[in-house]
Protein backbone atom coordinates (compact mmCIF):
# COMPACT_ATOMS: atom_id res chain seq x y z
CA UNK A 1 0.00 0.00 0.00
CA UNK A 2 0.87 3.98 -0.19
CA UNK A 3 2.96 3.98 3.28
CA UNK A 4 6.04 2.89 3.56
CA UNK A 5 7.71 4.93 1.49
CA UNK A 6 6.34 8.10 2.27
CA UNK A 7 8.38 8.50 6.07
CA UNK A 8 12.17 7.80 6.74
CA UNK A 9 12.65 8.67 9.91
CA UNK A 10 9.02 8.43 11.19
CA UNK A 11 8.14 9.50 14.59
CA UNK A 12 7.38 6.63 17.19
CA UNK A 13 4.22 4.66 16.56
CA UNK A 14 2.76 5.19 19.74
CA UNK A 15 4.47 7.66 21.86
CA UNK A 16 5.37 10.02 18.67
CA UNK A 17 8.96 10.44 19.82
CA UNK A 18 11.42 11.42 17.27
CA UNK A 19 14.63 11.17 19.42
CA UNK A 20 14.92 7.83 21.14
CA UNK A 21 16.14 4.67 19.17
CA UNK A 22 13.66 2.99 17.58
CA UNK A 23 13.85 -0.92 18.30
CA UNK A 24 12.83 -4.27 16.85
CA UNK A 25 8.87 -4.72 18.20
CA UNK A 26 7.64 -8.13 17.46
CA UNK A 27 4.06 -8.02 15.81
CA UNK A 28 2.89 -11.54 17.15
CA UNK A 29 4.32 -11.73 20.59
CA UNK A 30 7.73 -13.15 20.39
CA UNK A 31 6.86 -16.19 23.02
CA UNK A 32 4.13 -17.21 20.49
CA UNK A 33 7.04 -17.31 17.90
CA UNK A 34 6.38 -14.38 16.47
CA UNK A 35 8.95 -14.02 13.66
CA UNK A 36 7.26 -11.14 11.78
CA UNK A 37 8.96 -7.40 13.31
CA UNK A 38 8.67 -3.39 13.23
CA UNK A 39 11.99 -2.23 12.43
CA UNK A 40 11.42 1.49 12.45
CA UNK A 41 8.22 2.45 14.08
CA UNK A 42 8.52 1.74 18.04
CA UNK A 43 11.06 3.42 20.20
CA UNK A 44 13.07 1.65 22.81
CA UNK A 45 10.38 3.21 26.26
CA UNK A 46 7.43 1.68 24.58
CA UNK A 47 8.96 -1.14 23.64
CA UNK A 48 10.44 -2.04 26.65
CA UNK A 49 8.90 0.01 29.34
CA UNK A 50 5.62 -0.20 28.73
CA UNK A 51 4.73 -3.11 26.22
CA UNK A 52 7.13 -5.51 27.81
CA UNK A 53 4.61 -6.06 30.60
CA UNK A 54 1.77 -6.33 28.39
CA UNK A 55 2.69 -8.94 26.30
CA UNK A 56 3.43 -10.73 29.46
CA UNK A 57 0.21 -10.84 30.59
CA UNK A 58 -1.64 -11.17 27.24
CA UNK A 59 0.84 -14.45 26.45
CA UNK A 60 -0.08 -15.95 30.26
CA UNK A 61 -3.39 -15.37 29.57
CA UNK A 62 -3.81 -16.48 25.91
CA UNK A 63 -1.02 -19.62 26.91
CA UNK A 64 -3.75 -20.66 29.65
CA UNK A 65 -5.95 -21.70 27.24
CA UNK A 66 -3.50 -22.80 24.04
CA UNK A 67 -0.71 -24.49 25.06
CA UNK A 68 -1.51 -28.49 25.07
CA UNK A 69 0.78 -28.89 28.01
CA UNK A 70 -1.53 -27.30 29.97
CA UNK A 71 -3.85 -29.40 31.95
CA UNK A 72 -7.41 -28.53 31.03
CA UNK A 73 -10.40 -29.42 30.29
CA UNK A 74 -13.57 -27.74 28.78
CA UNK A 75 -16.17 -27.50 31.12
CA UNK A 76 -18.76 -26.64 29.07
CA UNK A 77 -18.66 -25.22 25.16
CA UNK A 78 -17.47 -21.87 26.51
CA UNK A 79 -15.65 -22.65 30.14
CA UNK A 80 -12.12 -23.90 30.35
CA UNK A 81 -11.36 -25.21 33.71
CA UNK A 82 -8.02 -25.74 34.46
CA UNK A 83 -6.00 -27.29 37.11
CA UNK A 84 -3.04 -24.79 38.77
CA UNK A 85 -1.05 -27.18 40.31
CA UNK A 86 0.75 -24.26 41.87
CA UNK A 87 -2.11 -23.70 44.00
CA UNK A 88 -3.63 -27.16 43.92
CA UNK A 89 -6.79 -25.65 42.61
CA UNK A 90 -9.34 -25.76 39.98
CA UNK A 91 -10.42 -22.65 38.46
CA UNK A 92 -12.93 -21.63 35.27
CA UNK A 93 -12.22 -18.44 33.42
CA UNK A 94 -13.72 -17.24 30.31
CA UNK A 95 -14.43 -13.88 28.71
CA UNK A 96 -17.74 -12.93 27.77
CA UNK A 97 -18.02 -11.00 23.95
CA UNK A 98 -17.09 -7.87 25.14
CA UNK A 99 -14.00 -8.92 26.93
CA UNK A 100 -15.13 -8.89 30.59
CA UNK A 101 -14.27 -12.02 32.90
CA UNK A 102 -16.31 -14.32 33.82
CA UNK A 103 -14.52 -16.47 36.84
CA UNK A 104 -15.73 -19.55 38.36
CA UNK A 105 -13.86 -20.12 42.04
CA UNK A 106 -14.36 -23.39 43.55
CA UNK A 107 -16.40 -24.17 45.96
CA UNK A 108 -15.46 -27.18 48.22
CA UNK A 109 -18.53 -28.57 49.43
CA UNK A 110 -16.57 -31.05 51.38
CA UNK A 111 -15.82 -28.21 53.50
CA UNK A 112 -18.69 -26.47 53.61
CA UNK A 113 -20.59 -28.19 56.43
CA UNK A 114 -17.52 -28.96 58.05
CA UNK A 115 -15.46 -25.67 58.23
CA UNK A 116 -15.71 -22.80 57.44
CA UNK A 117 -14.37 -22.31 53.46
CA UNK A 118 -11.74 -19.99 53.14
CA UNK A 119 -12.21 -18.40 49.71
CA UNK A 120 -9.86 -15.89 48.23
CA UNK A 121 -11.42 -14.21 45.55
CA UNK A 122 -8.94 -12.23 43.52
CA UNK A 123 -9.75 -9.30 41.50
CA UNK A 124 -8.20 -6.67 39.21
CA UNK A 125 -9.30 -3.28 38.56
CA UNK A 126 -11.22 -4.12 35.89
CA UNK A 127 -13.44 -6.53 37.71
CA UNK A 128 -14.23 -5.10 40.65
CA UNK A 129 -12.33 -2.28 42.56
CA UNK A 130 -14.02 -3.52 45.83
CA UNK A 131 -13.24 -7.16 46.75
CA UNK A 132 -15.20 -6.79 50.07
CA UNK A 133 -18.27 -5.58 48.42
CA UNK A 134 -17.57 -8.00 45.88
CA UNK A 135 -17.07 -10.76 48.43
CA UNK A 136 -20.70 -9.83 50.39
CA UNK A 137 -22.24 -9.93 47.30
CA UNK A 138 -21.15 -13.86 46.54
CA UNK A 139 -22.35 -14.69 50.34
CA UNK A 140 -25.78 -12.87 49.70
CA UNK A 141 -26.24 -14.84 46.24
CA UNK A 142 -25.39 -18.23 47.46
CA UNK A 143 -27.83 -17.93 49.96
CA UNK A 144 -30.98 -16.65 48.04
CA UNK A 145 -31.91 -20.16 46.86
CA UNK A 146 -34.34 -19.37 44.09
CA UNK A 147 -31.73 -17.73 41.95
CA UNK A 148 -29.22 -21.08 41.92
CA UNK A 149 -29.49 -23.21 39.56
CA UNK A 150 -27.21 -26.58 39.09
CA UNK A 151 -25.77 -28.14 36.24
CA UNK A 152 -23.86 -31.47 36.46
CA UNK A 153 -22.33 -31.95 33.01
CA UNK A 154 -18.47 -33.00 33.53
CA UNK A 155 -17.00 -35.93 33.83
CA UNK A 156 -14.15 -36.23 31.97
CA UNK A 157 -11.46 -36.02 33.99
CA UNK A 158 -7.74 -37.26 33.20
CA UNK A 159 -6.45 -40.05 35.74
CA UNK A 160 -3.52 -37.90 37.28
CA UNK A 161 -6.09 -35.01 37.81
CA UNK A 162 -7.36 -34.98 41.52
CA UNK A 163 -10.44 -36.47 42.37
CA UNK A 164 -13.82 -34.04 41.81
CA UNK A 165 -17.33 -33.65 40.49
CA UNK A 166 -17.11 -30.09 39.14
CA UNK A 167 -20.83 -28.61 39.31
CA UNK A 168 -21.39 -25.55 38.02
CA UNK A 169 -23.32 -23.48 39.90
CA UNK A 170 -25.52 -20.24 38.70
CA UNK A 171 -26.44 -17.16 40.04
CA UNK A 172 -27.97 -13.83 38.38
CA UNK A 173 -24.37 -12.71 38.28
CA UNK A 174 -21.64 -15.13 38.51
CA UNK A 175 -21.01 -18.88 37.57
CA UNK A 176 -19.24 -20.84 40.14
CA UNK A 177 -17.52 -24.04 40.23
CA UNK A 178 -18.59 -26.23 43.29
CA UNK A 179 -16.68 -29.36 43.64
CA UNK A 180 -18.13 -32.56 45.23
CA UNK A 181 -15.96 -35.89 45.68
CA UNK A 182 -18.99 -38.05 45.93
CA UNK A 183 -22.69 -38.73 45.45
CA UNK A 184 -23.52 -37.60 49.23
CA UNK A 185 -21.95 -34.45 48.65
CA UNK A 186 -23.13 -33.36 45.91
CA UNK A 187 -26.84 -34.05 48.13
CA UNK A 188 -25.28 -32.08 50.55
CA UNK A 189 -24.81 -29.43 48.07
CA UNK A 190 -27.93 -29.44 46.87
CA UNK A 191 -29.29 -29.74 50.73
CA UNK A 192 -27.52 -26.33 51.49
CA UNK A 193 -28.82 -24.48 48.65
CA UNK A 194 -32.09 -25.07 49.50
CA UNK A 195 -31.39 -24.46 52.94
CA UNK A 196 -30.27 -21.16 51.53
CA UNK A 197 -27.18 -22.02 53.29
CA UNK A 198 -24.63 -22.52 50.83
CA UNK A 199 -22.97 -19.28 50.89
CA UNK A 200 -23.30 -18.94 55.04
CA UNK A 201 -20.02 -20.37 55.75
CA UNK A 202 -18.27 -18.86 53.50
CA UNK A 203 -15.37 -15.93 55.01
CA UNK A 204 -13.10 -13.66 53.17
CA UNK A 205 -9.82 -14.27 54.04
CA UNK A 206 -7.61 -11.43 54.70
CA UNK A 207 -5.89 -10.07 51.79
CA UNK A 208 -2.67 -10.47 53.08
CA UNK A 209 -2.26 -13.82 53.50
CA UNK A 210 0.53 -15.41 52.48
CA UNK A 211 -0.47 -18.13 48.78
CA UNK A 212 1.26 -21.11 51.21
CA UNK A 213 -1.57 -21.09 53.54
CA UNK A 214 -3.81 -22.48 50.07
CA UNK A 215 -1.79 -24.67 48.62
CA UNK A 216 -1.16 -26.70 52.28
CA UNK A 217 -5.58 -27.20 51.95
CA UNK A 218 -6.41 -28.89 48.68
CA UNK A 219 -9.90 -28.53 47.41
CA UNK A 220 -9.99 -24.40 48.52
CA UNK A 221 -11.06 -21.83 46.35
CA UNK A 222 -8.83 -20.88 43.16
CA UNK A 223 -6.82 -18.06 42.74
CA UNK A 224 -7.61 -16.49 39.28
CA UNK A 225 -5.41 -13.01 38.93
CA UNK A 226 -5.43 -11.44 35.31
CA UNK A 227 -5.47 -8.09 34.58
CA UNK A 228 -7.29 -7.71 31.57
CA UNK A 229 -6.67 -4.19 31.28
CA UNK A 230 -3.32 -4.85 30.40
CA UNK A 231 -4.21 -8.13 27.87
CA UNK A 232 -6.88 -5.97 25.95
CA UNK A 233 -4.24 -2.98 25.55
CA UNK A 234 -1.22 -6.18 24.24
CA UNK A 235 -4.45 -7.38 21.83
CA UNK A 236 -4.85 -3.58 20.42
CA UNK A 237 -1.40 -2.64 19.93
CA UNK A 238 -0.78 -6.36 18.24
CA UNK A 239 -3.42 -4.95 15.77
CA UNK A 240 -1.89 -1.74 15.20
CA UNK A 241 1.12 -3.27 14.51
CA UNK A 242 0.16 -5.36 11.99
CA UNK A 243 -1.62 -2.69 10.26
CA UNK A 244 1.80 -1.34 10.35
CA UNK A 245 3.30 -3.86 8.89
CA UNK A 246 0.93 -5.11 6.19
CA UNK A 247 -0.78 -1.59 5.73
CA UNK A 248 2.16 0.52 5.80
CA UNK A 249 3.03 3.16 8.35
CA UNK A 250 1.14 5.49 7.53
CA UNK A 251 -2.15 3.52 7.61
CA UNK A 252 -1.55 2.85 11.37
CA UNK A 253 -0.76 6.63 12.29
CA UNK A 254 -4.07 7.17 11.03
CA UNK A 255 -5.64 10.13 13.05
CA UNK A 256 -8.68 7.35 13.21
CA UNK A 257 -6.33 4.83 15.42
CA UNK A 258 -5.27 7.77 17.49
CA UNK A 259 -7.66 6.45 20.10
CA UNK A 260 -6.31 2.91 20.23
CA UNK A 261 -2.60 3.91 19.86
CA UNK A 262 -3.11 5.85 23.17
CA UNK A 263 -5.06 3.38 25.08
CA UNK A 264 -2.22 0.50 24.34
CA UNK A 265 -0.08 2.83 25.37
CA UNK A 266 -1.24 4.59 28.63
CA UNK A 267 -4.69 2.44 29.08
CA UNK A 268 -8.07 3.93 30.75
CA UNK A 269 -11.14 3.62 29.83
CA UNK A 270 -11.71 -0.06 27.36
CA UNK A 271 -12.56 1.32 24.01
CA UNK A 272 -14.64 -1.51 23.60
CA UNK A 273 -12.66 -2.38 20.38
CA UNK A 274 -11.70 -6.15 20.95
CA UNK A 275 -14.46 -8.62 21.15
CA UNK A 276 -13.92 -12.09 22.41
CA UNK A 277 -14.94 -14.76 19.99
CA UNK A 278 -12.97 -17.76 21.65
CA UNK A 279 -15.64 -19.72 23.41
CA UNK A 280 -18.35 -17.79 22.13
CA UNK A 281 -20.81 -19.23 19.58
CA UNK A 282 -19.13 -17.12 17.02
CA UNK A 283 -16.46 -19.63 16.69
CA UNK A 284 -18.13 -22.35 15.64
CA UNK A 285 -17.51 -20.92 12.31
CA UNK A 286 -13.61 -20.50 11.75
CA UNK A 287 -12.27 -17.71 10.34
CA UNK A 288 -10.53 -17.49 6.63
CA UNK A 289 -7.36 -17.47 8.78
CA UNK A 290 -8.35 -20.15 11.41
CA UNK A 291 -9.02 -22.30 8.59
CA UNK A 292 -5.64 -21.75 7.19
CA UNK A 293 -3.67 -23.11 10.12
CA UNK A 294 -2.28 -25.88 11.30
CA UNK A 295 -3.34 -26.70 14.53
CA UNK A 296 -0.12 -25.57 15.87
CA UNK A 297 0.21 -22.31 14.30
CA UNK A 298 -0.94 -19.12 14.95
CA UNK A 299 -2.31 -16.15 12.95
CA UNK A 300 -2.98 -12.20 12.38
CA UNK A 301 -5.77 -11.09 9.91
CA UNK A 302 -6.51 -7.68 8.77
CA UNK A 303 -9.27 -7.78 6.56
CA UNK A 304 -11.85 -4.89 5.28
CA UNK A 305 -15.28 -5.69 3.90
CA UNK A 306 -16.95 -3.84 1.42
CA UNK A 307 -17.83 -0.88 3.33
CA UNK A 308 -14.31 -0.19 4.28
CA UNK A 309 -14.76 -1.88 8.18
CA UNK A 310 -11.12 -3.16 8.94
CA UNK A 311 -10.53 -5.37 11.37
CA UNK A 312 -7.94 -7.57 12.82
CA UNK A 313 -8.29 -11.19 13.85
CA UNK A 314 -5.94 -13.19 15.90
CA UNK A 315 -5.91 -16.56 15.75
CA UNK A 316 -3.88 -18.87 18.36
CA UNK A 317 -3.94 -22.83 17.78
CA UNK A 318 -5.94 -22.39 14.83
CA UNK A 319 -8.72 -21.59 16.38
CA UNK A 320 -10.06 -17.86 16.21
CA UNK A 321 -9.90 -15.88 19.95
CA UNK A 322 -10.13 -11.92 19.37
CA UNK A 323 -11.16 -9.66 17.05
CA UNK A 324 -9.90 -5.73 16.96
CA UNK A 325 -12.50 -3.73 14.96
CA UNK A 326 -10.46 -0.84 14.11
CA UNK A 327 -12.91 1.35 11.92
CA UNK A 328 -12.84 3.03 8.63
CA UNK A 329 -9.72 4.57 7.20
CA UNK A 330 -8.78 5.56 3.90
CA UNK A 331 -5.39 3.87 4.36
CA UNK A 332 -7.64 0.42 4.46
CA UNK A 333 -9.11 0.18 1.23
CA UNK A 334 -12.42 -1.91 1.32
CA UNK A 335 -12.32 -5.64 0.26
CA UNK A 336 -8.15 -5.90 1.84
CA UNK A 337 -7.87 -9.46 3.07
CA UNK A 338 -4.37 -9.98 4.48
CA UNK A 339 -3.50 -12.95 6.54
CA UNK A 340 0.03 -14.15 8.09
CA UNK A 341 0.54 -17.86 9.52
CA UNK A 342 3.12 -17.97 12.00
CA UNK A 343 4.73 -21.58 12.71
CA UNK A 344 6.11 -21.15 16.35
CA UNK A 345 8.42 -24.18 15.70
CA UNK A 346 10.24 -23.42 12.98
CA UNK A 347 9.89 -19.41 13.65
CA UNK A 348 8.55 -18.40 10.14
CA UNK A 349 5.65 -16.82 8.72
CA UNK A 350 3.66 -16.77 6.03
CA UNK A 351 2.00 -13.49 4.36
CA UNK A 352 -0.64 -14.13 2.08
CA UNK A 353 -1.92 -11.16 0.53
CA UNK A 354 -5.64 -12.19 -1.24
CA UNK A 355 -4.93 -9.39 -3.51
CA UNK A 356 -2.21 -11.00 -4.98
CA UNK A 357 -2.63 -14.41 -6.76
CA UNK A 358 0.59 -15.21 -6.58
CA UNK A 359 0.90 -14.96 -3.03
CA UNK A 360 -1.49 -17.21 -2.48
CA UNK A 361 -0.05 -19.65 -4.79
CA UNK A 362 3.13 -19.25 -3.20
CA UNK A 363 1.84 -20.43 0.38
CA UNK A 364 -0.23 -23.18 -0.80
CA UNK A 365 2.61 -24.57 -2.64
CA UNK A 366 5.46 -24.03 -0.20
CA UNK A 367 3.02 -26.01 2.00
CA UNK A 368 2.97 -28.94 -0.81
CA UNK A 369 6.65 -28.92 -1.12
CA UNK A 370 6.81 -29.47 2.91
CA UNK A 371 4.08 -32.08 3.09
CA UNK A 372 1.63 -29.69 4.90
CA UNK A 373 -2.00 -29.09 4.34
CA UNK A 374 -4.09 -26.74 6.31
CA UNK A 375 -5.83 -28.64 9.35
CA UNK A 376 -4.35 -31.69 8.38
CA UNK A 377 -2.77 -32.54 11.40
CA UNK A 378 -5.65 -31.85 14.02
ZN1 LIG B 1 7.49 5.42 21.76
Amino acid sequence: MDGASIMTSRPCLYCGDTSRKKTKEHVLQNSFGGSMTLAEDVCTDCNSVVFDGLDDEFVRYAKSIFDPNMRRRMLRENLTLSFDPGWGAWYALRLDNSLAPIVCPQIAIASVFTDPIDVRFSFDKVMDSDPERTFDTIVAELCAPSAIKLEFDVRHMEANDPPLHPIVVRTAHKTYLAVAGNDDEVQTLRELISDGKLGSGLRAMPREQPREAFVERPRVVGVVRRDFEKIERAIVKTAINYVCKVAGPTAARAPEFEAMRQYALHGGASLGCVTNVYGTTASSRSSAAGELCLTKEHALMLSSNADGLSVVLLCFAGQDFCAVTLGHTKHIPAGTLIITVFDPERRTHDVIDFASPRCVWDFVNARKLRGLSSRSDG
